[in-house]
């Protein structure tokens, strides 16, 4: 097992932070940061057009789609490079959507898709959750029915982030109602300015906006199937599995800042970082950080050797978002009261900033499956224990 990044990779990386440094203004931080570093907005978009036209946004895609034949690894440190900068860094498209069509596509769908992706030219919403089935994605309602070469869809949608700033949905519908469970389902890509979609907004207390989308008789061109009808189900979870890939290093920032805090604030006539149950709960956060780089970087060598990670990624998502939530919990205990004040404020210690991410890692162990739903894959996937 080698711990080091090549010589090639480091020069990368140092290039990427150089990018990041140079490129990066006060609108696209506060626009990623309203959209919950989901990639879409108009500065995201000016900033990674420009970021991708190096291949860095998918640098382990081959050449021929935009990639540089690089591996997963690198993949994974840039973006954790981009998590740590509070630049965009959820991307449906290229680390969800694409490494799925790149396994099931056809050719044409490959061509079509795959480098207008790398270059961040067109950006996807995840359309999975509908209101009678989020954990339980079998339960789908929305249906697609083929009519000659198109698919006719309606149903609704909910809880779907990015689809008010995004160009496709990565859309799963109930083509075969009658199937048994977990067969009739099927993966395309809708455009969502199609006519007969309606977008409308939920916002959650992390302040982002997440969405409704309703479809009424929309046409959804049967090109766009992915892979072969009927069989979404499997490539929702494979999706998921990208999904899951989670860098932490927004957060490991908030704890970088909670450290700096600790070691600068004077209490009682001693810094806090003397306070033994601080040391004790910070040295506990760093355990965890460390831990997290090991499962994190462990799926990149998986997918590097061929594979698509599987309750891998859950075990990861589960650890890094409950990591998360301690970082900000600890957080607010170390602040104290004047953590919860508000930007703004001017009794707010870090400029407000705690309160925020205090907020923000509560939806962490929701979406992409609750924490609950990783624990069960785990016991199901990796121990083999029975299904209920
Ligand atoms: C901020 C945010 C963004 C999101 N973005 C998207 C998106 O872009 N696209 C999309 O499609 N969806 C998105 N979602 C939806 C998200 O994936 C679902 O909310 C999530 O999967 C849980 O589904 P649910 O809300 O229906 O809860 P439910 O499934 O009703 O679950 C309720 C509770 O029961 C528990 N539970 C359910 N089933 C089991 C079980 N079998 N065993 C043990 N416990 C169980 C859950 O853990 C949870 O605590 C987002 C959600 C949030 C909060």
């Amino acid at each position: 097992m080698d711990f080091h990044f090549s010589n090639e990779d480091k020069k990368t990386l140092k290039e990427v932070r150089s990018f990041i440094k140079a490129e990066t203004t006060p609108e696209l931080i506060a626009e990623t940061h309203k959209l919950g570093h989901i990639y879409g907005g108009k500065e995201g978009r000016r900033f990674i057009r420009k970021f991708a036209s190096n291949g860095w946004l998918t640098p382990n895609w081959p050449e021929e789609y935009g990639g540089l034949g690089r591996s997963a690894v690198l993949n994974a440190a840039i973006r954790e490079e981009m998590a740590y900068a509070s630049v965009p860094v959820v991307f449906v498209a290229a680390h969800m959507a694409g490494p799925v069509i790149m396994h099931f596509g056809s050719d044409e769908m490959k061509k079509e898709w795959l480098l207008q992706i790398a270059r961040g030219e067109i950006e996807f919403s995840l359309g999975y959750t509908e209101p009678q089935a989020g954990s339980d994605l079998s339960a789908l309602d929305i249906r697609a029915v083929l009519k000659g070469d198109r698919f006719i869809v309606s149903g609704q949608k909910s809880f779907n982030t990015a689809s008010h700033v995004a160009d496709y949905h990565w859309l799963a519908a109930l083509t075969d109602p009658d199937a048994k469970r977990y067969h009739g389902m099927s993966l395309m890509i809708a455009d969502l300015k199609s006519p007969g979609i309606d977008i409308r907004p939920m916002t959650t207390m992390a302040g982002w906006q997440t969405n409704e989308v309703f479809y009424n008789d929309v046409e959804v061109p049967g090109k766009n199937l992915v892979g072969e009808i009927n069989h979404g189900f499997f490539y929702l979870m494979s999706a998921l599995d990208y999904e899951r890939m989670y860098p932490l290093a927004a957060y490991e920032k908030v704890f970088d800042m909670i450290v700096k805090y600790a070691k600068e604030t004077i209490t009682g006539g001693q810094p806090v970082s003397k306070n033994p149950i601080v040391r004790q709960k910070l040295a506990q956060i760093k355990i965890q950080l460390e831990a997290n780089r090991l499962l994190y970087y462990r799926l990149a060598h998986m997918v590097d050797h061929g594979q698509i990670p599987n309750y891998q990624a859950s075990m990861q998502k589960l650890f890094a978002t409950e990591t998360a939530q301690l970082i900000t919990n600890t957080g607010m205990e170390i602040l104290g009261p004047y953590s919860q004040m508000k930007e703004g404020s001017k009794h707010a210690v870090l400029s407000g900033q705690m309160e925020n991410y205090y907020r923000t890692s509560v939806v962490e162990t929701i979406y992409a499956g609750t924490s609950e739903i990783q624990r069960n894959i785990i016991a199901l996937r990796g121990l083999k224990l029975p299904s209920k």
